[in-house]
């Protein structure tokens, strides 16, 4: 198979199986309890914590596992509002951000609270002084992912934090696509809340954290055990942030070369298709420094994507119509409808996400195979 849909989920990495495993044969012990075995866990849990922290610039008291992306954007909004105690709290995001916060945004416009949606620009990115703009004495959160998962957009989130901490509103970045791909720096987004997911840079299923910047002011999201100091309780899961860390310490230690390497390739993959269908339409931004490397999404207007994917399994590649959450959904995508209101050209798109695994060879088959069959059916319908 060749697989080009690393945004929706990356293959588990050696070290981190070897992680997880170590960990399940020797630190079985809670890591919640008095006696040696849990010490050992809890050593484990801690030295991973830490690995994670330092990845973002941030303490190890300031990262709180969850079980993935959906759990951290949901713990960050619905913690935000109902912390701040204001009946009319205002939340501002953009109309592209991941559904784990757009439907966040609809449960809690159903509970009285209210939701800002920023339009992006043709190019996926959301523009700063609309941020400001829309700010209001209600005010509490701001979330604006750090990399759009469909088109690759890398938004301007510094500039956007650096707002939301001149007007004291808190700052959250949905950082699942970036985290392992780019550096991030808590710092320097200024960010209040970070979330991430360790599946999406090689390391298990079901294991993220939500980063919580000390002294914010956010509920605790299960209550229970004094896990996650009394924030989110439940014996933790300490193969799984084992392996988190070995992965996400292996892909920091790459990211720049295979950054490079990953955007060559996306290039190479975007010339061969334009070069054989002059339909193909690039989604996002070009490929450079503002477009997560791996990530290219295409349109060819008027043809179907499923009707293309299909074709492309029967070849033996793997790629996408959208995000990984909505393949199998017939709607048009959120995110190609709210950069180009097309309806046709969101029917007919497809993401490639490459990754390390991928190769040259794998990226000039797909582009061949992908062709030939989008000639065939344009060439039908002329
Ligand atoms: N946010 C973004 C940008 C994503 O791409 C995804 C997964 O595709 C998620 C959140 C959800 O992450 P998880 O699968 O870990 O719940």
């Amino acid at each position: 198979m060749i697989y080009l849909d690393y945004a929706a989920t990356a293959p588990m990495r050696a070290s981190a199986r070897r992680a997880m495993a170590e960990a399940m044969e020797r630190v079985w012990g809670n890591a919640s309890a008095l006696y040696r075995a849990a010490a050992e866990a809890s050593d484990l849990l801690e030295e991973s914590r830490e690995i994670l922290a330092r990845s973002i610039g941030a303490e190890p008291g300031e990262i709180y596992f969850t079980s993935g992306g959906t759990e951290g954007d949901n713990w960050a909004l619905t913690g935000a509002v109902e912390a701040s105690g204001l009946a009319d709290a205002h939340v501002i995001v953009s109309e592209i951000e991941h559904h784990a916060v757009l439907h966040t945004c609809d449960y809690l416009e159903s509970r009285g609270f209210s939701v800002t949606r920023l339009p992006v620009d043709e190019e996926g990115r959301v523009n700063p002084a609309d941020v400001e703009a829309a700010i209001t004495p209600s005010t509490v959160l701001v979330s604006v992912m750090a990399a759009n998962n469909e088109i690759g957009t890398i938004e301007p989130i510094e500039e956007i934090g650096e707002i939301c901490r001149a007007h004291q509103v808190l700052f959250h970045t949905d950082a699942v696509q970036a985290c392992g791909h780019l550096p991030l720096d808590v710092s320097r987004i200024h960010a209040d809340l970070l979330s991430t997911s360790a599946h999406k840079l090689g390391g298990p299923k079901g294991i993220g954290f939500l980063y919580i910047r000390e002294g914010t002011r956010i509920g605790a999201l299960l209550h229970g055990g004094a896990q996650e100091r009394g924030r989110r309780a439940g014996t933790a899961n300490v193969p799984a942030a084992a392996g988190f860390a070995a992965a996400a310490r292996e892909a920091l230690a790459v990211q720049e070369e295979e950054a490079a390497r990953e955007r060559e390739l996306t290039a190479l993959l975007f010339s061969l298709l334009q070069e054989n269908i002059p339909e193909t339409i690039l989604n996002g931004p070009a490929i450079g420094e503002w477009r997560l490397p791996g990530n290219l999404s295409v349109s060819f207007p008027g043809l179907s994507a499923e009707t293309l994917l299909i074709w492309l399994d029967l070849q033996g590649i793997a790629a996408s119509a959208g995000s990984a959450c909505t393949t199998g959904v017939l709607d048009p995508s959120h995110v190609i409808m709210a950069i180009s209101g097309d309806e046709r050209r969101a029917r007919g798109t497809l993401r490639f996400t490459l990754g390390e695994g991928t190769s040259e060879q794998n990226v000039r088959s797909c582009a061949e195979a992908l062709a030939r069959k989008v000639r065939e059916l344009y060439d039908r319908h002329r």
